[in-house]
């Protein structure tokens, strides 16, 4: 059976969703969006995701429709049309359609686009044994262009990014900014543990200012793991104890090699097992009901 999609303001069976050409979304990348996720009847900090939409938007001068209260009451309908109680949800607001030129002046009506589905990220055996990252030339944007902390619908430069990945043969990338620091992966951010301390780039470094990375930084100050938010070279990622990625579309992954070197002993690392058990503990009670 198909599915029940969001698009503004009706919900339409998914061979009727569709969007004008003249869209900027779709010329442009003009536009920013969320990749959600709902556990247990519960979407996982909706609110934390509608607050880093409606940010996105306001970065790019994009003023969204709806306000932030029917922005959750659409994710939360929508899975409910669906019969959904475990979903990935993908949130689109894009600037709308307009003429063949860039002027967002053009565009008098934002696009406003939900879809409640599932995704797979990476193959199942790799969240067992964890993945092979390499670093690519591409760098991160500069946060003086388009600001990683900008969710946009350009994500050329992640995906650039991906392709070197795929050309190498690897299924993630480890993406550095322009001082060479690590940024981030293409759809995930990155951690590493070393000594005991759990390490992660600021959002200065120039990365997307995850949901997942947040509450993992939670999660583990509560275990009283100490947590630094700080620059990290390349050569921390390969001396670490362990490495692992976050994201809601990833979850939680281990990294068990960096540019063929072995991290650890070459398997999911203790803090990260535990983290990833206090995440699956999380998810059931943190989040907006949607029945
Ligand atoms: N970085 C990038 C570039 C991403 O696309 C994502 C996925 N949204 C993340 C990090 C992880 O963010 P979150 O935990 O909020 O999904």
């Amino acid at each position: 059976m198909g599915l029940l999609i969001y698009l503004n303001g009706s919900f339409v069976p998914e061979e009727e969703a569709k969007v004008s050409v003249f869209d900027h979304g779709f010329l442009y990348g003009d536009g920013v969006f969320e990749g959600i996720r709902a556990y247990h009847g519960k979407v996982f900090r909706l609110r934390e995701h509608i607050d880093r939409l409606y940010d996105s938007a306001k970065a790019i001068n994009l003023e969204i429709p709806l306000t932030k209260d029917e922005m959750i009451e659409v994710v939360c309908e929508t899975c409910r049309r669906n019969n959904l109680t475990d979903a990935y949800i993908r949130l689109v607001v894009s600037r709308g359609a307009g003429d063949l030129g860039l002027d967002p002046r053009k565009c008098p009506r934002p696009t406003v686009v939900n879809i409640a589905s599932s995704i797979t990220l990476y193959p199942e055996e790799l969240y067992q044994t964890g993945l092979t990252v390499i670093t690519v030339p591409t760098r991160r944007n500069i946060p003086e262009g388009v600001n990683p902390r900008i969710k946009s619908l350009n994500y050329l430069n992640n995906i650039m990014a991906k392709i070197e990945a795929n050309i190498a043969g690897v299924p993630e990338a480890v993406l550095l900014n322009q001082e060479g620091f690590v940024a981030e992966c293409t759809g995930d951010n990155i951690f590493i543990v070393k000594n005991g301390v759990l390490k992660t780039p600021p959002p200065y470094a120039g990365i997307l200012e995850g949901v997942t990375r947040n509450a993992v930084i939670e999660l583990a100050q509560k275990r009283g793991i100490p947590v630094a938010e700080v620059m990290l070279p390349r050569y921390d990622l390969f001396t670490a104890d362990e490495c692992f990625l976050t994201g809601t579309a990833a979850e939680l992954i281990p990294v068990t090699k960096v540019d063929d070197r072995v991290i650890g002993n070459g398997k999911p690392g203790p803090i990260f097992l535990q983290l990833l058990e206090d995440f699956h503990e999380l998810v059931k009670v943190d989040g907006i009901d949607i029945y």
